[in-house]
């Protein structure tokens, strides 16, 4: 079962590659829903999420992709940029690492991700976004870093007892900004972040920013009528009350 926030996190990181028509609700469980899907139970469960992992997550979104006639070759689906996997990558006007480097870099980024998820030195959003924002530099994978790279952004924020983040579309250009620099990605995540809530009367799990009051945001829940004011310091800090 998806929330409404994880479909619309689905669809919007679609969206923003130009998959608009790939679409998901509650029963989805195939391509890009069965990647998020697995991932989410190893953040919920607190597991590693290893590289065979990351691997699978893009396999299922090129098959998805495949079915809408957006096909990459299918030798590249959960393969790695590596000696065997000659492909070099340039995003704009950015050239990733060559894929001669590729398999050592990502032994190294999922190393780093555990030893930070296991005792964490900054703060947890601050982390997602870092994680995020290091993996599209590598740019590991020939298709798919994109979505795969925001997948592992909520595999972070879950973990951290965060809720996910939905990367839209209509804003794509501050997003690939963002990209620039980890403290821009930063900055983008925590106004990301603040721009819904969870409702803990209802638990109805999207209820949009009301507007930015000086101490904390305050948001109106339209399912249950609820008002409430997030301070959003102390939740990146100590992770969001979901389980008060
Ligand atoms: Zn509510």
């Amino acid at each position: 079962m998806l929330s409404k926030r994880e479909i619309a996190f689905l669809n919007e990181s679609n969206k923003i590659e130009n998959l608009g028509m790939l679409r998901y609700s509650v029963e989805s469980k195939n391509g890009h829903a069965q990647a998020w899907i697995q991932v989410r139970e190893k953040a919920v469960q607190r597991e590693r999420l290893e590289l065979e992992d990351i691997c699978n997550s893009q396999r299922y979104l090129m098959e998805e992709q495949a079915s809408v006639g957006e096909d990459v070759e299918e030798r590249l689906w959960g393969a790695l940029r590596s000696p065997e996997n000659r492909i070099g990558v340039r995003v704009g006007q950015y050239h990733a690492p060559s894929f001669v480097e590729v398999p050592i870099l990502m032994e190294r980024y999922i190393a780093q991700l555990h030893a930070e998820l296991e005792h964490p030195q900054e703060r947890h959003i601050d982390f997602a976004a870092r994680a995020h924002r290091n993996f599209e530099t590598i740019h590991p994978f020939a298709d798919g870093n994109g979505r795969t790279g925001r997948l592992i952004a909520n595999y972070v924020l879950l973990y951290a007892d965060l809720p996910p983040l939905v990367f839209t579309a209509a804003d794509r250009r501050k997003y690939y900004d963002a990209c620039k620099t980890v403290g821009a990605m930063q900055a983008y995540f925590r106004e990301k972040m603040q721009e819904s809530a969870v409702c803990l009367s209802c638990d109805d799990d999207f209820v949009p920013l009301k507007r930015r009051a000086t101490a904390g945001a305050e948001y109106d829940c339209k399912t249950c009528d609820a008002h409430f004011t997030l301070d959003w310091d102390k939740i990146f800090e100590e992770g969001y009350p979901l389980n008060p």
